[in-house]
């Protein structure tokens, strides 16, 4: 038995199967990404206390020597065994290397893969069909994510994608369809861009806030960030039947349908959630980077085709 393996069994260490496990629960946990550990990040502690550790299993160090060098390097027992997991993991293709992720999001983090993605939520008894619900972060939808917000806005956009099958759902647009939702929700701040709600779950992983297309899919809309808006579920719902429209400098429009609604319409108590934005004139709240606002072709389409006048 190696030196390392009999550190492991002496200390009765779990097994790298069972960190590999771990560590894909608490990717998950996290939604879907960890930064690199180093010694003191709060992961490692994490990972210990689901296994229970005992102080001198999360101390016990492993000395190594450096002939070449003529140097001891010590590393926590603990530390290496869950580095060699991550690193297993990401051979078995489950996460990505802080090296790789670092080329997506500027830091060095693990993130799940689509097929991590899958083996925490069959770890977790979670449904697949989940995955279109959830923040969970995934190297290929952030990959998506980052070229959605990052491409430079076009003068003359058009918002209509000629070759969308509808009908056929193909992988690649289901990972499309969930990289145009997690792109809009961040370049919103999780927030309703109408009322600025912001809310999720009590156990964090779903957000209220929903990624509308301006030009409906039903319509051709392509799933871009232009042809986007996070609104709340109320707000969504109003915006598609035609409630409200936008101008384009971003004034929220109401429809003159308004003036005859009956006065206990659209009231949630006090607050009046139509005829709120009738008095005044009020801009939607819009992504911190100008480049991602929704864009006017989006926005007049919706005012002349669904908005009720
Ligand atoms: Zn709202």
């Amino acid at each position: 038995m190696s030196y390392e393996g009999k550190m492991l069994a002496d200390y009765k260490m779990p097994t790298r199967k069972e960190v590999e496990q771990a560590l894909l629960k608490t990717l998950f946990k996290h939604n879907g990404v960890v930064k690199e550990f180093a010694k003191g990040e709060e992961i490692v502690d994490e990972i210990a206390n689901e296994f229970m550790l005992n102080e001198s299993q999360r101390t016990a160090v492993l000395e190594r020597i450096y002939h070449k060098e003529n140097r001891i390097v010590k590393t926590p027992l603990w530390h290496r065994l869950l580095f060699r997991a991550a690193d297993s993991l990401a051979k078995e293709k489950l996460v990505s290397k802080p090296t790789s992720t670092i080329q997506l999001t500027n830091k060095k983090e693990w993130m799940l893969t689509e097929s991590g993605f899958d083996a925490a939520l069959k770890l977790l008894n979670i449904p697949k069909t989940q995955k279109e619900f959830l923040p969970t972060k995934s190297f290929e939808v952030q990959k998506i994510v980052k070229k959605l917000i990052e491409t430079p806005r076009p003068q003359n956009y058009n918002p209509f994608d000629k070759e969308k099958k509808i009908v056929k759902v193909s992988l690649e647009s289901a990972l499309r369809a969930r990289g145009f939702r997690q792109a809009i929700i961040e370049a919103y701040d999780y927030r309703c861009a109408f009322c600025g709600l912001k809310i999720n779950s009590p156990d964090s992983l779903y957000w209220e806030v929903e990624a509308a297309h301006i030009v409906p899919h039903s319509s051709m809309g392509k799933d871009d960030i232009w042809n986007g808006l996070a609104l709340c579920s109320l707000h969504h719902w109003a915006f598609e039947v035609g409630w409200f429209t936008l101008h384009d400098n971003f004034n929220i429009q109401v429809s003159s349908k308004v003036n005859s609604l009956p006065s206990d319409f659209g009231r949630v108590k006090d607050y009046d959630f139509i005829r709120v934005y009738s008095s005044k004139s009020s801009k939607i709240i819009l992504p911190k980077r100008k480049e991602n606002y929704p864009h006017q072709n989006s926005i007049r389409w919706h005012r002349e085709n669904k908005f009720y006048h």
